[in-house]
């Protein structure tokens, strides 16, 4: 089921995925909407969408708006980014499907430290694709305060919403559910982290894994609560345990229980648009088998001071420590 888009002065605004962002782990907003009309138009016969088959080099592209107000070492990494992923999960051609996507996309990046300097697109914030049903573009707002503290975050969450078009890719649009969707691009982020920066936030457990809300694992498939899912951790968390359950029920490879969480069970969508049954058909078990294997794993009491409540203490869930982002997404073909 899609979610409503808000009409605000006459003007269709449509925030495709917003996300978390902020060393603090605040979370700007959450997902409002989706595209507009994408229910009703025709968009053609599967076979005109192969996602193995990324369009020809320079048939989807981006064009970067980088402001002065972010560092050089920033732009420098943001182009390296950019370029690794582009040679190692290019954008399937379906996105050219999505309504209100465009080629090339705006990326629109500033350093929080001075307010919004493109006014072209005045209610730009945080770090989110967004849309106003004609064209689609990339916000990177980075907190200041991550390049004070040197986090790792504010080179991840370019990972994080290059994943979400890559997703848009493979799904012509199709995020549900929400914790796949969120959870894949949060585990991206800290596959890529891992494997150049050699650290990554599954080093200290995705804390926090908040633990109120998993009573009810459904609740995550349509809209996260920020409060129950900070930066989309326990989002994470399922996508982790999940993997962990492929594993052991299906003999999967780390590396190949990943991809095709990441991967083929978004693009399976595109033939089974209900994410339950393509579920079903990718993981070989139902999303409420799925959830009945999560009551397994252990609720703390958390003991950082900055986070009060009880979050999920669950170390033999991290991916290890030397799997690489790229032999996740090359997992079927090795
Ligand atoms: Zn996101």
């Amino acid at each position: 089921m899609r979610r409503a888009a808000g009409l605000a002065g006459g003007v269709l605004f449509v925030m495709v995925s917003a996300c978390g962002t902020g060393s603090d782990g605040a979370i700007d907003e959450q997902n409002v909407g989706s595209y507009s009309g994408s229910d009703e138009q025709d968009i053609g016969s599967d076979d005109q969408c192969d996602t193995s088959t990324p369009y020809a080099e320079g048939d989807f592209s981006f064009t970067y708006n980088l402001d002065s107000s972010l560092p050089d070492e920033w732009v420098d990494e943001f182009t390296t980014i950019m370029g690794n992923l582009s040679e190692w999960a290019p954008v399937p051609a379906c996105v050219h499907d999505v309504p209100g996507m465009s080629s090339p996309m705006n990326i629109y990046a500033w350093n929080g430290a001075v307010e919004n300097p493109f006014p072209e697109r005045p209610d730009m914030r945080g770090a989110s694709i967004s849309g106003d049903g004609s064209e689609t573009w990339m916000v990177l707002e980075i907190s200041e305060d991550e390049f004070t503290y040197d986090a790792l975050q504010r080179y991840s969450v370019i990972v994080h919403e290059y994943w979400h078009v890559y997703q848009l890719g493979l799904t012509r649009d199709n995020d549900a559910p929400i914790w796949l969707w969120e959870g894949g691009a949060k585990v991206a982020q800290e596959f890529y982290s891992q494997q150049e920066y050699g650290q990554s936030e599954f080093d200290n457990g995705l804390f926090p894994i908040v633990a109120s809300g998993l009573s009810q694992p459904a609740a995550f498939e349509e809209y996260v609560d920020g409060d129950l899912d900070i930066n989309y951790n326990t989002s994470a968390f399922m996508v982790l345990a999940l993997a962990k359950e492929l594993q052991e029920a299906q003999g999967l490879s780390e590396a190949r229980a990943f991809e095709m969480i990441l991967k083929e069970f978004q693009a399976a969508k595109l033939t089974e648009p209900d994410w339950k049954v393509a579920f079903a058909e990718i993981f070989s078990m139902t999303p409420e088998e799925f959830y009945a294997t999560l009551d397994q794993y252990p609720t703390v009491a958390s003991n950082e001071d900055w986070f009060e409540g009880d979050v999920l203490d669950v170390p033999s869930l991290m991916p290890s420590k030397d799997l690489t982002f790229t032999e996740v997404l090359s997992a079927f073909a090795s």
